[in-house]
């Protein structure tokens, strides 16, 4: 009896700890990808109860320390793959150099009509070059609001054809995203891409592997006001004001997933409130190829790779 007791409220623990560990990520996700990870999170739940049962409560000490080592890694590995700042898979440029008082402005998964040509004119106003991390299928649907971006010499990235959370996608399915975005980018701007953020900044080894061979560099983020949770523009502004440090890549959207209708009405309004603040505390603006121009690991890849970084 006070095994089974045990036993329920073991299992309970776990379901808790999990659901409320996935619930942030969860919301971003779409229907696949959950039944992936609830399938992933079951078979956690079995193998850890059997584990429970069967080595546990046989070798009491060795078993639980086992136990534990054993969620750590696991946990260690997913945190590799979900968080922008981790390189556990590989190399990812999430900052600039610290020394350097200056930030970048990126936007993600645009171009889109309502939002793109509002951010350009405030940009412009400011005399800021920023980069856009644009969502292939916009860019075919829009092809001259992309050459518009970049003829205003901001910088363009590659962010995915579709949008879709790559982790949970087969290899050639990956290679496909980023090859079409490539050629997409090439043929409408005439410039080749170096710079890739994957969608929701999730990586896994193949993501890692894929780039290297198309000759990308990952790029994510460390300053995110999560402007795409329906918060105002002051809410925005003042998150990104309050965190702010030297060598911030801070990521914005000028659309959604590649969405036609993206209200990022919020993000505009919140673009001059950013740009003044981070001004008046001293900082100049910097696009991440400038970025990755002063970086010491990305001259170190290329040395390594012989890869040819286009100027
Ligand atoms: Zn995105």
């Amino acid at each position: 009896m006070k095994n089974l007791i045990f036993n329920i409220y073991f299992l309970f623990t776990i379901i808790l700890l999990l659901a409320i560990a996935f619930l942030e990520i969860f919301r971003i996700l779409d229907r696949r990808t959950r039944i992936v990870i609830v399938i992933l999170l079951a078979i956690f739940l079995i193998f850890s109860y059997l584990f429970f049962t069967l080595v546990i409560a046989r070798f009491m000490v060795f078993g639980l320390a086992l136990f534990i080592a054993t969620c750590l890694i696991i946990f260690y590995l997913v945190y590799g793959i979900l968080f922008s700042k981790s390189e556990i898979w590989g190399k990812v440029f999430w900052h600039g150099e610290s020394e350097e008082w200056a930030v970048a402005l990126t936007f993600d998964d645009g171009p889109t009509p309502r939002n793109t040509p509002q951010i350009l004119e405030i940009l412009e106003k400011f005399n800021i070059k920023a980069t856009f991390f644009m969502v292939g299928k916009s860019i075919r649907r829009y092809r001259e609001l992309a050459r518009q971006v970049d003829s205003a010499g901001h910088a363009i990235g590659n962010h995915s054809f579709s949008h879709p959370v790559l982790v949970s996608e087969r290899k050639g399915q990956i290679r496909r995203e980023v090859m079409l975005t490539d050629r997409i980018i090439r043929q409408v701007i005439g410039k080749r891409p170096y710079i890739f953020r994957p969608p929701h900044g999730f990586k896994d080894p193949r993501v890692f592997n894929i780039a290297r061979e198309l000759q990308y560099v990952i790029v994510s983020w460390s300053n995110m006001p999560e402007d795409w949770k329906e918060i105002s523009a002051e809410k925005i502004a003042e998150r990104v004001l309050e965190r702010a440090e030297p060598g911030d890549i801070i990521l914005l959207h000028d659309g959604d997933r590649g969405e036609r209708e993206a209200d990022r009405t919020e993000t505009v309004k919140s673009l001059p409130l950013i740009i003044e603040g981070i001004l008046s505390q001293g900082y100049a603006f910097k696009t991440i190829p400038e970025m990755l121009g002063e970086s010491e690991w990305i001259l170190e890849m290329i040395r390594r790779w012989g890869w040819q970084i286009p100027h």
